[in-house]
């Protein structure tokens, strides 16, 4: 690539699932990326491919207090995006949210930088509107073990609009539906990892409530270009733009299609629907398709394969 045309990137998060495929994928473009995180979910190992590569830097950094760096773009991905995870320490949650967004706001605001913010379906809480459109308000408990996360996403969703508002500035905002692929951590918790190392372990696949609760599962590598398109297109389009694949399931078939790509003999068991569990989830991603030209290629099946792959070789590894 041209030096004319090389970015220097900031990716909050970025040692987490999503966030070092996004640098990964930057720095093949030929982009120079500072990854900011401070490994309360993510890990220095999801990064170790790019540490011998001079475009990349790794900086420990929590998001809640202030950074001074000089870059082009933002994207800002950093917080826990498990339910196990978030709800671990809910007032920190909320703090990566709202103090984090406020933090790489400013920095955007004094540099001049554009600035992405993952936000996520989670903003639609328990949905009447099926699927989901993004003029959607959404019924959110505000009180509940979900709220850390979905009133953090949201108050950081008002936070992007009011400096985009306030101080004419390049937003981005994506609303991400449930993403899966390569780099989960085996103990992320996530239903999609939970189901696959369930099924290689041979341990029982735990259902939450009936299993009839849907959920639509992008895979990332879909998402990542998603992700892309939207920071380079035209500074009108500002989102909130939903990200998934509108391919719905249920959480009992999405087990048995685990099951069977493994060939596992992993019964399933039933355990009690965490409160506030939303029973439905499906993207509605018309605004996409149009603004972005974009679309999910790559379909449960095939992510899934993929995956198990990834997670087959990494339990080999653990077993050595
Ligand atoms: P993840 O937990 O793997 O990654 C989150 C990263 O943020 C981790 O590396 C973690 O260490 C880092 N982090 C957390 N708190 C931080 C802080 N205070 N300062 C700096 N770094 C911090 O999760 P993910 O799936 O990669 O999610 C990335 C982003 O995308 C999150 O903002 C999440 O809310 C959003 N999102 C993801 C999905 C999905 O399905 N994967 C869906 C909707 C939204
Ligand atoms: N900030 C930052 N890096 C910068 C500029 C600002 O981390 O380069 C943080 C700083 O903590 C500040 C916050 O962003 O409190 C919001 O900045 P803003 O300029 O919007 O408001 P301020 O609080 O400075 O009036
Ligand atoms: N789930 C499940 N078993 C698990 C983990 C999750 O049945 O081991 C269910 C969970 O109750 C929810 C769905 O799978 O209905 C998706 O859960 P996840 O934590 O992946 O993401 P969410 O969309 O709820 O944030």
């Amino acid at each position: 690539m041209k030096n004319n045309l090389r970015k220097r990137i900031l990716v909050t998060g970025g040692a987490g699932f999503l966030g070092s495929h996004l640098c990964e994928r930057l720095i093949n473009d030929g982009h120079e990326v500072l990854c900011a995180d401070n490994f309360y979910t993510g890990r220095k190992h999801n990064l170790s491919a790019l540490f011998s590569n001079p475009l990349f830097e790794l900086l420990r950094h929590d998001v809640t207090f202030p950074l001074y760096v000089e870059v082009d773009e933002i994207y800002n991905l950093a917080c826990p995006a498990s339910p196990v995870h978030y709800q671990f320490d809910p007032v920190q949650t909320t703090k990566t949210s709202v103090h984090g967004a406020i933090n790489m706001l400013g920095l955007a605001k004094r540099i001049k930088a554009k600035i992405f913010q993952a936000s996520t379906s989670e903003v639609y809480g328990d949905p009447e509107v099926h699927p989901q459109t993004e003029s959607y308000w959404g019924r959110v408990n505000p009180v509940g073990i979900r709220s850390c996360y979905d009133e953090g996403k949201r108050c950081a969703e008002t936070l992007f609009f009011d400096y985009f508002r306030q101080h004419d500035m390049r937003i981005k905002v994506a609303r991400i539906f449930n993403t899966y692929g390569p780099r989960m951590h085996p103990n992320d918790g996530r239903v999609v990892s939970n189901f696959v190392v369930q099924a290689l372990k041979g341990d029982p696949i735990t259902l939450f409530g009936d299993g009839s609760q849907t959920r639509s599962f992008c895979y990332v590598d879909d998402l990542i270009e998603g992700f892309v398109r939207i920071m380079d297109s035209p500074d009108e389009i500002t989102g909130p733009i939903n990200l998934g694949n509108p391919s719905e399931f249920t959480i009992r078939e999405l087990a048995e299609k685990v099951i069977d790509i493994t060939g596992s003999r992993s019964p399933m068991i039933y355990k009690p629907l965490p409160s506030d569990d939303p029973l439905q989830r499906k993207p509605d991603i018309s605004f996409a398709q149009k603004a972005l030209n974009w679309t999910p290629n790559i379909q449960l099946d095939e992510g899934l394969k993929r995956t198990i792959c990834y997670f087959e070789e990494l339990l080999g590894q653990n077993a050595t």
